[in-house]
């Protein structure tokens, strides 16, 4: 069995084709240009899945993009990257294709790919935190993935941790992505590093240029004492979030995508002493951790999702 995962993004939207152990058989992008309308995408998304049909014959789509979705409608109600009003989406391209179409919002998306491939749903309940510009939440519930009533679980980046701490990019202040988020990082980072072009010059692998998540990655791996208290303080903050979530869901296994966690093996030890100072202490001593391998789960969650929910029709 065959499906195709897509990832619209702002800039590039993402085709796969796997197979249904997640195995990648075919890759492709086209640019998304959202300035061109709604109505021209689709069209080029579907005449894009019509020739892979042709050579993969797969019984299923799933799409993830960024932002508000509505995934029993197939409705995309606000995307920031795209700028379209409230559009359908899986109506118009099951008509087109005649292939059945899933949507998620990209941390969803990415919540079920990790579950799938990183964990071979092995706990029945799983939040899963991806860590990148902005901190995303995704709630595998008995095996399958949580919604909530709007189809808005997961927001787990806006929980506030500092009231009327630093500014987020939501608009409002305190929120765990203004502390752990990738731009709170860098803003963190540039307070304690001293000279941080001659840091970015001494860290950054090749190619970067800027101060990022990758270069403090490999600073704290040699041990620089500033880029060590970056992560440290970015992983007291974390768990200061994360501990509310494990209160109320008490999850089986909290496991961590996205770019940023690659510097896991940092923050993860702050994080822990966080957890380990709570009083009701039997979630937090239950709970495993996880890193996932692919941070790049989305567009296989996507792929997987689809075929899953084409299985159970
Ligand atoms: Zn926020």
């Amino acid at each position: 069995m065959n499906g195709i995962g897509i990832d619209i993004g702002g800039t590039n939207t993402k085709i796969i084709v796997v197979d249904g152990r997640g195995r990648l058989l075919h890759e492709e992008r086209f640019r998304t240009l959202p300035a061109d309308g709604y109505r021209d995408f689709i069209s080029r998304l579907a005449a894009c899945v019509k020739r892979l049909k042709k050579e993969w014959s797969p019984v299923s789509i799933g799409i993830g993009a960024a932002g508000d979705m509505d995934p029993e409608k197939g409705i995309l109600r606000f995307s920031p990257n795209l700028r379209w009003p409230s559009v359908p989406i899986s109506g118009p391209l099951k008509k087109l294709t005649g292939l059945p179409c899933a949507i998620e919002n990209d941390a969803n998306m990415a919540a079920w790919g990790a579950y799938e491939m990183e964990l071979k749903r092995k706990y029945p309940n799983v939040l899963t935190v991806t860590l990148g510009t902005g901190i995303g939440g995704g709630l595998i519930v008995n095996g399958a993935l949580y919604h909530g009533a709007t189809g808005s679980a997961g927001e787990i980046g806006h929980n506030k941790i500092e009231p009327g701490g630093a500014p987020c990019s939501c608009g409002a202040r305190g929120c765990m992505e203004a502390y752990c988020g990738n731009y709170a990082i860098i803003r963190e980072a540039k307070k304690i590093i001293k000279n941080v072009p001659a840091f970015v010059k001494k860290y950054a692998p090749a190619g970067h240029t800027e101060l990022d998540p990758l270069c403090l990655t490999r600073a704290a791996d040699g041990g620089h004492r500033g880029a060590l208290k970056v992560w440290h303080d970015m992983g007291e903050k974390l768990g200061r979030g994360l501990a509310d979530m494990i209160l109320l869901f008490n999850p089986d296994c909290v496991l961590f995508t996205g770019g940023v966690s690659g510097a896991a093996r940092h923050f993860m030890g702050p994080m822990k002493k966080v957890f380990a100072a709570q009083q009701i202490a039997r979630p937090f001593g239950a709970v495993k951790f996880a890193v996932a391998r692919n941070a790049d789960a989305g567009v296989y969650g996507a792929a997987l999702l689809g075929m899953e929910l084409a299985r159970r029709r």
